[in-house]
């Protein structure tokens, strides 16, 4: 049976691939050719509006690079050359490829090959024309950066004029504590962003929710632009600020807490932070 395509559908076995599937991006207005290396559901932080299902605290697991590659050749010439548009009755307005990112079911910064996975999907999207006209993108909460190998594969990133997006919902303690449940402290997390930006394009992507009716605190919008202040001051160059809201149903325990914020929240803090000199654009 054929299944649509839409911008709600994010089933990461649509396709029958361990590591590669297919989303209609709301952010990009196209097909977003995902890579997903936590096969295992594993991530080193449980965000409260994360979506994987059956979430477990951990590293990805050993990968199959033979097999991460047959599977891309095999469905980016299904998407080039193949009826992929029509199986899954994509809007025509949306039958361009976007993007291919690296977005997984947990952090794919853990992988202990990243750096080498990063490199053979360059190579590959390159060889069947996928990049440059693509963009590489790679989902990342960060945490992982100060590690050598993942410089590495951020350097293999900006070698196919890639981008990271650096994970940032919230600039306090207790914000990071309750959103991310992470002990990672935001200094730590700031140190990490730095690295980032001096290894390859990267975007601060923030996730705003409201949790238990609280919305978006003053607390927290103060917070979160001092801290955009103090980074811009310290010659950190950053791409941009991607702001959005919970799209779909969090899985975890919090999630009868949690509410999207409305886009006229979103925006007028988007306002803000354009007004400290960041591009910011605004999705849900
Ligand atoms: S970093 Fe991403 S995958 Fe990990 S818990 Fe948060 S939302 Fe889920």
């Amino acid at each position: 049976m054929v299944s649509k395509l839409s911008t709600t559908s994010h089933r990461s076995d649509i396709v029958g691939l361990k590591y590669v599937y297919p989303v209609i991006s709301r952010r990009m207005g196209g097909l977003s050719i995902g890579i997903n290396f936590n096969t295992n559901n594993a991530c080193n932080w449980r965000c409260i509006y994360c979506q994987v299902p059956g979430l477990t605290l951990g590293a990805a697991p050993e990968i199959d690079l033979k097999l991460l590659e047959d599977e891309l050749r095999l469905f980016l010439k299904d998407v080039i050359e193949g009826d992929f548009y029509e199986r899954f009755d994509v809007d025509e307005d949306k039958r361009v490829i976007k993007d291919i990112a690296i977005a997984g079911n947990g952090e794919p910064t853990s992988l202990k090959e990243f750096p080498d996975a990063l490199a053979l999907i360059g190579k590959v999207a390159t060889e069947l024309g996928i990049f440059p006209q693509s963009r590489y993108v790679l989902i990342t909460n960060g945490s992982l950066v100060h590690q050598a190998k993942v410089k590495a594969g951020l350097k293999v990133l900006d070698a196919y004029d890639g981008e990271v997006w650096f994970k940032l919902d919230s600039a306090t303690e207790e914000g990071r504590a309750l959103i991310n449940n992470t002990a990672q402290s935001c200094k730590a997390s700031v140190n990490n962003l730095m690295l980032a930006t001096q290894c390859c394009k990267t975007k601060l992507q923030t996730c705003l929710v409201d949790y238990d009716n609280r919305g978006l605190s003053e607390l927290e919008q103060s917070a979160y632009l001092d801290l955009l202040t103090e980074i811009k001051s310290s010659g950190c160059e950053l791409q941009g600020v991607l702001l959005y809201s919970m799209a779909r149903l969090s899985l975890q325990p919090e999630a009868s807490k949690l509410k999207p914020l409305s886009f006229e929240v979103l925006d007028a803090f988007a306002d803000k932070i354009r007004l400290l000199g960041f591009n910011v654009s605004v999705s849900r």
